[in-house]
């Protein structure tokens, strides 16, 4: 079934995302100077943040992508991570930023820094556009680099973070009500 427009509220405007994407990419860019640098984004909820935030970027960049699976569709994560698609290149003395969605149990980002450090990278950094601090159990310590915006403890879609496959190509994040049974 597709989900309801109507039922999603406005949290963080399109404008307030801009701006704070806008700060994240010169605070990047001011923390590499001198370096390059490769995004790899995680498919598919950081597509638009990716795809902002690399504009503002002032340091050489490369991009690549890996894909995971957690939620497998449903508002709540399996608990589960699995590698669906791999780097296309390798990043073996890269300096490596993550670019992610949104953290919340940690579960995620945990087990692709332990995939990546393994690889040998010069770095690994974390970007997050949201972060749910209420939400981890796992890698409580898990260190976020950049993060957005912090949020309470919320199912959000929108700029990337969808239900069922909907809703990611909405311009700002929104908190969705479902209906009652
Ligand atoms: P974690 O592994 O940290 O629990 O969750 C990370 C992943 O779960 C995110 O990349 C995202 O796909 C999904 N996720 C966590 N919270 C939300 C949420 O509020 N809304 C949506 N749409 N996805 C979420």
């Amino acid at each position: 079934m597709i989900p309801e427009r109507s039922r999603v509220e406005v949290m963080l405007s399109a404008e307030t995302i801009q701006d704070r994407v806008a700060e994240l990419g010169a605070q990047i860019s001011r923390d590499y100077a001198g370096r390059d640098l490769t995004l790899i984004g995680i498919l598919k909820g950081s597509v638009p943040f990716l795809s902002d935030l690399m504009r503002h970027i002032t340091v050489p960049v490369q991009i690549d992508f890996l894909e995971v699976s957690s939620y497998g569709g449903a508002m709540e994560s399996s608990g589960i991570v699995r590698l669906v698609k791999d780097l296309s290149h390798p990043i073996h003395g890269k300096d490596v930023l993550i670019v992610e969605d949104i953290v919340d149990t940690g579960l995620t980002l945990t087990y692709l820094i332990e995939l990546l450090t393994a690889q040998d990278p010069a770095s690994t950094g974390i970007a997050s556009l949201l972060d749910k601090p209420s939400g981890r159990t796992e890698g409580a310590d898990l260190d976020v680099d950049y993060v957005g915006f912090t949020i309470p403890n919320a199912f959000v879609v929108g700029y990337g973070l969808d239900l069922g496959g909907y809703f990611r190509n909405l311009p700002f994040v929104g908190i969705y009500t479902p209906p009652e049974e």
